[in-house]
Parts: C-alpha cells; structure tokens; sequence
C-alpha cells in the first residue's frame, strides 16, 4: 500500500541434467532422486516452494523453467482469498507481466486525510497511463500460481505441517521430509504424506512452518483487519480510480486507515503494532471515518492478517531460504508487500539456479547468503531504512499526522513519492527542492503540533512485553 510516503525519501535525506559429485550429494539423495527418463536414468535435485502466494508462484515459477531441477509447490487453498489491500506498483504490472486482467482498479488519485479532517487528493503529477493496481488477490494469486504450473511446476493441495531437518543440513546434502495433508476435490480430509526434497523455499507466509522448522528467529507483526463492503453504485462511483487513506490515532496509534477500490467493492481496513487488543476498535472508526462515502454498505467479508514489520533474523539455514513475508519483507508506514515477495521470490530462485549450475550441484547457505540475500539487501535494504524512518516521524502523532498530510500537498513530494512507489526509485529529485521542502516540514510540523488534538492515551504492558 501505498504511495504517498513511499519515498518522502527525499525528506529525509535532507532532514535526517546431472551427475552430482558425491562430495556435493548424500547417498539417499542420488538413490531416491532417480526418475527413469526413456533409457537413460537421469537424477534431478528437487526443488519444494512452500506457499503458492506471489512470493511462491514467482518462485516456482522461475525453478520451473530450469530442466534439469524438479519443482514442487506446495499450497494448502488453491483459492485462497489473502487478507490484503490488493494494491501494486506499476512496476509489478510491466516486471511480472500482470495481465490487465488481473487489475480491477487503476488508481490515479489517492485521497488524504489529517486527524482533524483536513483532506489533500494527491495524483496531478501522474501521466495519463500512470497508476496504482488494485487487485483481488484470489484472481492475481491464482494467475500466478497457474503461470508457474504451466511453465512445469508440479503443484500439490496440500498443508505442510511438519519438516524433518537432518541435523547435518549444513554441511551434508541430506535430504529434507515434508509431512503434508494432500487434499482432493470432494474429500473432507486431506490425507497425510511426505516427500523428500534437497532445497526449500518458505513463502508461506507470515506465520510460516518454514520458518520455525529452521529456526529462523521471530519478528515483530502488525495485525491488519480488513472489511470489504459492497456500496451502492452512485458511492462506487467515487472509488472509480480513487483510494483513501486516514491518519489519527482513532484508526491506528502507528499506522493508517484506508478505503481501496476492488472489482465491485470496497476494502475498508487498519493496521497496528503498537496496540493490537484494539484493532476492533480503530475498524469501527476507519468506518466511521469514511461515513458517509461508505453508508450503506453490505459487509460481504471480514479478513485479519499478520504483517511483518521487519526481516526474520536468519533468513537462510543450510538449504532452506525464505521469501516474501515469511522473510519479514514488508515495508513500514506504508505496509506494502507484494511487490517485495514477488521480487524475492524471483531473486531467491534465480540466485538458486546459478549456483546449482545446471542441476549438477547443491548450494551451500554460505553461497545462498551471499548471492540471494546479498542482492536483496542491496537493492531494498535503504527503502525498508527510510521508511522505518518516515513510519516513526510522521505517524507517532495527530501532529506530525497533521503534518505529514498537508506536506502531500506539495507537487514536489507527490512526484519523488508516485515515482519511489509505482517504479521502486528515486528520480528527479532537486536539491534545491529538497532544501525547500525541508523547510516546509518544519513548518508543517510547529504548525501540525500546535492545531492537533492530542492522543488518546493507552495501555497495554502485556502486549508491549510481547514486542522484539
Ligand atoms: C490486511 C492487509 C492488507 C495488505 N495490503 C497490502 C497492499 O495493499 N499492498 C501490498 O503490497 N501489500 C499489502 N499487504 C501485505 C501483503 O499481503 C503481503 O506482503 C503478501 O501477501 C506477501 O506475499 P507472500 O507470498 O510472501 O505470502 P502470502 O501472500 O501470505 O502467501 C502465502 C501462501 O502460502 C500458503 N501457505 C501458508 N502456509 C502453508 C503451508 N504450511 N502449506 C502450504 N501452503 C501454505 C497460503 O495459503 C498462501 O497462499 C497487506 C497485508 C494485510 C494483512
């Protein structure tokens, strides 16, 4: 999600086939890995993707075409609906060729809104073919997922529930047991099996198996809760290319409240780290807060979710590597994800392959940390820093939240920011401005300080104990 402080970045600059060697293959792997191919007995390594989100499929998806690996992925819903704002940078369209199909909405004007009411609709600086996604995640879930399938990948129904990790994983090529419940069209039940693997990808998400199976360590998650809500047409008709988003500490005491347009409905949600046992409370009063806009409106479904707040810190043991959220790879104060699954998705294999140098090799997690993570870090790290930052500075308070809206009036901030969120870069940006517009958010600030309502004070010791 979005845009707006996705790169207030500037500011902040300026304020602040095979034969594996037996050295490299355990003797269970070569024996177990031997599918009879015409005459010839071939031995491929196999590749599981735990999760067949974005951050799975695109996985899969790039395992898949490489020949001389298996891949498997492994989905526990095949139409699974994830909790989520749906919203994607334009980039993603063009990078992971995401048919028009798949985008319900585009977004060209995103609307603001202070604690106080004070309302800025930002998007005059888009070009006429610019915009924000907004997607079902059923649909772009499910076309993702079927694209890497047709490109070879196998896809199991099924639920892992366990992974048996062979104490010697980080210096032997022992292979690793998946324990699953495979489900079938009109079985009530899954029926539980397991499958050997040499290399696991975890992109099931937030509350990942994976990640626990290799003792990835834990991260502090934000609860999202979201509604959709089928408005009447003439309401709809506001949202035709337009989203929302709320700042107070009314919808969130760390982050915001937003109205996003889907196929025929709206996704009306909020978000909080800092005091989850709420997270009802601040529903009601994003709903509130929309009013009107929303009046009338049919509650069609109700979705919670963790969010990850920052990386996992192990993200790769032996030959296992996590991606997307089960990584933790999900950006502050604007809480977007599914780019940065899907990206390291893609990466994380791509990195695989190379050093499996035409399936005739294991990777080690030395050369996996120094490839995968070491790519990922460099080209995303610095987004993840700035807007921890700008998460901190301009939503710890009705204040700075007063601030930070009417500092979206600028043209200025509206160019560096679409242009950091719908192309992850910073462009154009101009020194001089950037002086001026650290000026303004002073200004903007003394002036956001004096006018605000102050915060509703709250405790929760049982909950903040809780926080890494
Ligand atoms: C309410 C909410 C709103 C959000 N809004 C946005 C937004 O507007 N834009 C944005 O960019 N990001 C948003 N995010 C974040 C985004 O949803 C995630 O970052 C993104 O979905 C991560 O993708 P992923 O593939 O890593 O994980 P997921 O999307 O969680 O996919 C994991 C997949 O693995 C499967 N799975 C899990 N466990 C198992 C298992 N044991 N066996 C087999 N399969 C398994 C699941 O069924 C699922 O399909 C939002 C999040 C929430 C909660």
């Amino acid at each position: 999600m979005k845009l707006t402080i996705a790169a207030l970045t500037t500011f902040v600059s300026a304020a602040s086939a095979f034969t594996p060697s037996s050295s490299f293959l355990g003797k269970t792997s070569v024996a177990q890995n031997a599918v009879s191919s015409g005459s010839n007995m071939e031995m491929r390594y196999k590749v599981a993707v735990i999760g067949g989100g974005p951050s799975g499929a695109c996985a899969a998806e790039i395992f898949a075409q490489e020949r001389s690996i298996d891949t498997v992925m492994f989905e526990r819903k095949m139409d699974n609906a994830k909790p989520c704002g749906g919203a994607i940078p334009l980039c993603m369209v063009g990078e992971f060729d995401i048919p028009e199909t798949v985008v319900d909405r585009k977004v060209r004007r995103m609307n603001l809104v202070s604690p106080t009411g004070a309302e800025v609709s930002i998007g005059d600086t888009l070009q006429a073919d610019e915009y924000i996604g907004m997607c079902r995640r059923e649909i772009m879930d499910k076309y993702l997922r079927d694209r890497a399938i047709e490109y070879g990948a196998e896809c199991v129904n099924g639920l892992v529930t366990r992974i048996d990790v062979p104490a010697d994983h980080k210096t032997s090529d022992s292979r690793y047991t998946l324990h699953y419940q495979q489900f079938e069209t009109g079985k009530s039940s899954g029926t539980p099996k397991s499958m050997e693997v040499d290399l696991i990808v975890g992109a099931d998400g937030a509350n990942s198996r994976v990640a626990k199976a290799m003792d990835a360590g834990e991260y502090n998650f934000a609860i999202a809760f979201q509604e959709r809500i089928k408005i009447p047409d003439d309401k709809m008709a506001l949202y035709e290319e337009m989203a929302e988003m709320y700042v107070g500490d009314d919808v969130s005491p760390d982050f915001y409240g937003w109205v996003f347009p889907k196929y025929d409905h709206v996704g009306v949600g909020t978000g909080t780290v800092v005091n989850r046992p709420a997270i009802k409370q601040y529903q009601k009063a994003i709903r509130d807060r929309a009013g009107d806009k929303i009046a009338g409106g049919k509650i069609i479904k109700v979705e919670a979710h963790p969010i990850p707040e920052h990386y996992r810190p192990r993200r790769v043991q032996g030959r296992m590597a996590l991606v997307g959220d089960a990584a933790g790879y999900v950006t502050k104060c604007s809480g977007e994800g599914i780019y940065f699954a899907a990206k390291s998705g893609r990466m994380a294999a791509q990195e695989i392959i190379k050093l499996m140098d035409g399936g005739k090799r294991l990777p080690t997690q030395e050369e996996m940390e120094k490839t995968y993570l070491k790519k990922y870090d460099k080209a995303y790290g610095p987004t993840y820093a700035v807007l921890d930052i700008l998460q901190k500075v301009f939503y710890s308070n009705n204040g700075a939240r007063e601030a930070f809206v009417e500092l979206c009036d600028s043209k200025y901030v509206q160019q560096v920011t679409f242009d950091s969120y719908l192309y992850k870069r910073v462009q154009g940006n101009n020194p001089l401005d950037d002086i001026k517009l650290l000026g303004e958010t002073i200004g903007c600030l003394i002036k956001g300080y004096s006018n605000a309502k102050p915060d509703a004070v709250f405790s929760n010791p049982i909950e903040s104990q809780k926080r890494l």
